[in-house]
């Protein structure tokens, strides 16, 4: 099994800072004494933008920088990466006007001259907190672009919610195409959604509802440990999504949120009940099914227009124009999920339409 999972360390910093001596030093005490990756960024709005596309742990961040404050970076953070963590750096934790503002909004405040313990102490609560609070979502797919075209827009939602995503592939679909290449294409995909790919190499149309089938979607949920799993419905006419199914059924048995997707090869009797908009998402949904250029060549149900009607379809239960269905085998835990429940708005929508009609 292959999986794009970042090397451990003991967790990775973004570190916004203008003054190169401080930088140096908070890179030598985090890298070399406590074992974080440390990434250095001198300009604030470089360090934003990396915090907002790419993954960490917390973020540490100087109070005073030219082109924008500390305190302008972390109003931005919170909006762009909600659930990030982040301690900011200062000259004067007691005289510094400023800190009337970011009192509540920063996780923690580091003085300067910054003490080497302290220093790691906080990050070390920072980067657990984090851990502990990380939302996991897992989609599970019998075939490389299963996940994509049954919830690569919810799965996308979910990443703006800040949760972590992971796709496990079960086969690599050698009946339909060169394996390496859609392996490769299935981890361009995962990288258009942020997620982290697990490729597993079970037969292609042999795939089991027991083992190995089991034990490879255990296995990852043992990793992966979500709050939140995604996998093909049992109403559907193809034996490998139908076994993947019940082996994720099996396999994801103490999770609290499970939901099925709809395939292509979806019978009519697929039978959502939760409906996600994906308004914002269809560019980055359609940009991964295109990633697997090998079968869009050769599949009709790859078709761009095809996967927007489809969207364009389910909105009519939801808000917006695009929307994902899914059926809803279990739904309770804290986790937020992006989507409204369905009936309020389907009333709505009746009664406006009722309303119209009379009118
Ligand atoms: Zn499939």
């Amino acid at each position: 099994m292959t999986n794009a999972e970042r090397p451990a360390s003991r967790g990775r910093i973004l570190l916004a800072e203008d003054d190169a001596d401080a930088a140096h030093f908070v890179a030598r005490v985090l890298a070399g004494r406590a074992g974080f990756e440390v990434v250095h960024e001198a300009d604030p709005a470089a360090a934003l933008r990396r915090a907002a596309t790419e993954h960490w742990d917390a973020v540490l961040t100087d109070v005073e920088m030219p082109g924008m404050t500390g305190i302008e970076l972390l109003e931005s953070l919170r909006r762009e990466a909600p659930s990030l963590p982040v301690a900011v750096i200062t000259a004067h934790v007691s005289v510094d006007n400023a800190l009337g503002a970011l009192r509540g909004r920063a996780d923690d405040f580091l003085e300067k001259p910054l003490h080497p313990d302290q220093l790691i102490a906080s990050v070390t609560a920072l980067v657990d907190r984090r851990r502990a609070a990380r939302q996991l979502v897992l989609a599970v797919g019998a075939h490389p672009d299963d996940v994509e075209i049954g919830a690569a827009g919810a799965l996308a939602a979910h990443r703006a919610l800040g949760h972590d995503i992971a796709i496990l592939t079960l086969s690599r679909g050698a009946r339909g195409g060169a394996d390496h290449r859609r392996a490769a294409e299935a981890q361009e995909a995962a990288r258009i959604l942020g997620a982290t790919l697990y490729l597993d190499d079970l037969e292609d149309t042999r795939i089991s509802e027991g083992d190995p089938t089991i034990s490879a979607v255990s296995r990852v949920i043992g990793a992966v440990r979500p709050a939140v799993v995604y996998t093909h419905s049992i109403h559907d006419v193809h034996q490998d999504h139908r076994n993947t199914h019940r082996a994720v059924m099996v396999a994801a048995r103490e999770i609290g949120r499970v939901f099925c997707f709809q395939s292509p090869s979806a019978t009519v009797d697929f039978r959502p009940a939760r409906y996600v908009s994906i308004d914002a998402q269809l560019q980055a949904k359609l940009a991964a099914i295109d990633a697997f250029a090998s079968q869009v060549e050769v599949r009709a149900y790859l078709e761009p227009d095809l996967i927007e009607a489809t969207a364009r379809y389910w909105s009519r239960f939801a808000e917006g124009r695009y929307a994902e269905a899914f059926e809803v085998i279990r739904d309770r835990g804290a986790t937020p999920v992006p989507g409204a429940p369905p009936a309020a708005a389907v009333t709505h929508s009746q009664a406006e339409e009722a309303a119209h009609a009379i009118g």
